[in-house]
């Protein structure tokens, strides 16, 4: 069963790697794993669950923790659903399909974890906050996108993506700005930041 779990989570790799699928990089993930057992985080809010490896390895990282995930697009929708369940984490993890956007939920969680859209962290950060406990954190990835967040805008060739790395920036001055939260910006993976609620 071991071994099994082992070769499972190689094989959702592997499949993200092939079909070119996004998924966190081993440090933020070790970060974020990390975290979840050192706040003792019970339940999480996932935006983004692509094939659901990180939403598996954060149920794997801590036997009674809950996580609900978003996801739009239903190709990796299907996908996440099918790896979770292989590891029979289907009462541990729940999945939505649904543009993050339009999702009302009534829980309250002690992490959102937001890692969908670079370009809507805002909207989904206000859309979201609501659901975070007191003392909760949101936590947001690819703060440093690629590297190209510290790049001087004009080296950046691609119109769409010079788009992206400005919304990012923006997200960043909302973060230090909000007086609500305390952020602080790891140079872990792709850049993590840490939102804990005041
Ligand atoms: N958290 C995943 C992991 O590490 O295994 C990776 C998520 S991937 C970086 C981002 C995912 O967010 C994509 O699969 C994309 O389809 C999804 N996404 C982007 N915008 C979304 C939205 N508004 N609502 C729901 N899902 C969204």
């Amino acid at each position: 069963m071991v071994n099994d779990k082992y070769s499972k989570i190689k094989q959702i790799k592997e499949y993200a790697l092939v079909n070119k699928i996004p998924i966190m990089q081993d440090e933020g993930l070790d970060f974020l794993t990390t975290f979840i057992i050192k706040h003792q985080i019970k339940h999480v809010l996932e935006l983004g669950t692509a094939i659901g490896y990180s939403a598996i390895m954060m149920a794997l990282c801590s036997p009674d923790l809950k996580i609900t995930s978003i996801e739009r697009d239903e190709k990796r929708y299907l996908e996440a659903l099918k790896n979770i369940k292989e590891l029979h984490l289907e009462d541990r993890i729940t999945l939505i399909f649904n543009d993050a956007l339009n999702v009302k939920i009534d829980d309250s969680f002690d992490l959102i974890f937001i890692d969908a859209a670079k370009s809507q962290n805002i909207k989904f950060f206000e859309l979201f906050e609501r659901n975070l406990k007191d003392n909760g954190y949101i936590i947001t990835d690819n703060m440093y996108f690629h590297g190209l967040v510290q790049k001087n805008e004009k080296e950046i060739v691609s119109r769409n993506v010079r788009g992206i790395v400005k919304k990012i920036k923006n997200y960043i001055a909302f973060l230090k700005d909000n007086d609500k939260y305390d952020t602080t910006i790891y140079d872990v993976g792709d850049g993590i930041a840490v939102s804990s609620k005041k």
